[in-house]
């Protein structure tokens, strides 16, 4: 029994993992890097013959664990491809917007590799893909059975059980052991009590601890106050958001706001790839393991603006709220461009809720003091701004803080804990402690391109 890493490095970039259990092959995963460019955004691959994998599984929608998923569809014809259906729909969305963003990085970054796949080869696989709901049993292989269980984190995210011959593997995903405003928590009581001989987990968070005060009530009410006071004043508020995931949950707390009469009705503009997630998430609104079941959120949000045919970003005006992507404000996307109405401009705020690489534009943003001069581009050559507005960042993470993933891992005790998708500090402070307080527990941190035997 062998598990292979076939990440770009330990990081969290490119999730794509093999596990060979007796005869079968199965792929959990394929995931790739976004901060890496051309094939190294892939999964190492190719030295895999072709079509030598039984099934391909994955956890959810996110490009790290999805976008990669045309090019092993190409690698293994003939491996069955499962995943929950909320997954489905929106990685596909996910995919076809990924296939637009490389085509124009061909042009304007001379990337001769791009796009990876076309619209034409997602097309092709969709048909054969095979959605399970959560809680059903199914055959990925001689003699192996998979599970998706409910991992919290995002629509349709689950984690992944299998079992072998008496040997159960439980592979997390990205999880969430919280309730979010629309996504509700993690649900792994299925394996509760079940011997797990090897436990592969996430590590995101693992780098620090959550603020010992927070609670999620507490960071909603002054997010909420935040925007109520730079509406008060005439301004309007950008929250640079991801389409998927983040821009619903954001949305969700808004509208629940808006009926406590604890925000003023104010336009909600949202662009147009968020606007496709979202109408599957309506599309879905009924038959999703979700909060705010039947809720459509582009039927039913008071005054939410989608993007008009052929108009390129939102009006801007004062007294209005912007929902809209990159969440890192990268270059080329309509929260880069919006910077400089807000920028300079004491009156409006920009309102951070989710994960910012310091990296990125977002992140150079949220490092400044005000008075600085920015540029929003890598080169610096850009148009430079002063930083004047109301700067913010709040804590909406949809990964578990590393006590309660701690806590969950020593309650389950499997015989070996394999840490995943984390930054090594992050996965070296979970290898530590599981040392110190699980003596017993083989513990690794897996080498991508070394086998593991399991
Ligand atoms: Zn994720
Ligand atoms: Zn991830």
């Amino acid at each position: 029994m062998h598990f292979h890493s076939f990440a770009r490095g330990i990081d969290v970039g490119a999730h794509c993992y093999l596990l060979e259990l007796g005869t079968s092959r199965i792929l959990l995963d394929a995931g790739t890097h976004p901060k890496r460019v051309g094939v190294d955004t892939l999964p190492d691959i190719h030295d895999l013959p072709i079509d030598s994998a039984d099934a391909i599984l994955l956890s959810h929608a996110h490009l790290d664990h999805f976008g990669a998923l045309p090019v092993l569809c190409r690698q293994f014809p003939s491996a069955p491809v499962f995943a929950t259906e909320e997954t489905f729909a929106v990685g596909e969305a996910l995919l076809h917007n990924s296939v637009n963003v490389m085509t124009s990085q061909r042009r304007e970054l001379e990337i001769g590799a791009y796009p990876l796949y076309t619209h034409r080869e997602i097309d092709h696989i969709v048909p054969s893909w095979m959605p399970r709901r959560f809680g059903q049993r199914f055959e990925v292989g001689d003699g192996v059975s998979a599970t998706f269980l409910p991992a919290g984190h995002v629509l349709g995210a689950a984690g992944i059980v299998l079992r072998d011959a008496g040997r159960t593997i439980f592979y997390t995903g990205d999880v969430h052991f919280e309730d979010q405003s629309l996504c509700q928590a993690a649900d792994f009581s299925e394996i509760e009590g079940e011997k797990i001989d090897t436990m592969i987990i996430e590590t995101t968070r693992g780098e620090s601890d959550r603020r010992a005060d927070y609670t999620r009530e507490s960071e909603i009410d002054h997010l909420i106050e935040a925007i109520r006071e730079t509406l008060a004043r005439g301004g309007s508020v950008m929250l640079p958001v991801f389409a998927f995931g983040k821009t619903q949950e954001l949305l969700m707390m808004l509208y629940e706001a808006i009926e406590d009469g604890r925000l003023p009705q104010v336009p909600v503009h949202i662009g147009g790839l968020s606007t496709k997630i979202t109408a599957l998430f309506d599309r879905l609104s009924s038959t999703s393991r979700r909060f705010h079941q039947g809720f459509r959120i582009l039927d039913d949000f008071p005054r939410l603006v989608r993007p008009a045919r052929k108009e390129p970003e939102p009006p801007y005006g004062p007294g209005r709220i912007y929902a809209i992507s990159s969440g890192m404000m990268s270059e080329n996307t309509v929260s880069n461009r919006f910077a400089h109405h807000f920028l300079p401009n004491p009156d409006n705020a920009i309102l951070f809720v989710g994960y910012a690489d310091p990296e990125t534009p977002a992140g150079r943003i949220l490092s400044a003091e005000p008075g600085d001069i920015l540029s929003m581009n890598d080169r610096g050559t850009g148009r430079r701004m002063p930083l004047k507005c109301r700067i913010e960042k709040f804590d909406f993470s949809g990964h578990a803080p590393r006590d309660q993933l701690l806590d969950y891992i020593i309650r389950i005790n499997p015989k070996h804990a394999v840490l995943v998708h984390g930054d090594e500090p992050a996965r070296r402070w979970f290898a530590d402690q599981l040392r110190q307080r699980c003596p017993h527990m083989r513990v690794t941190i897996p080498d991508p391109g070394t086998p593991l035997n399991l």
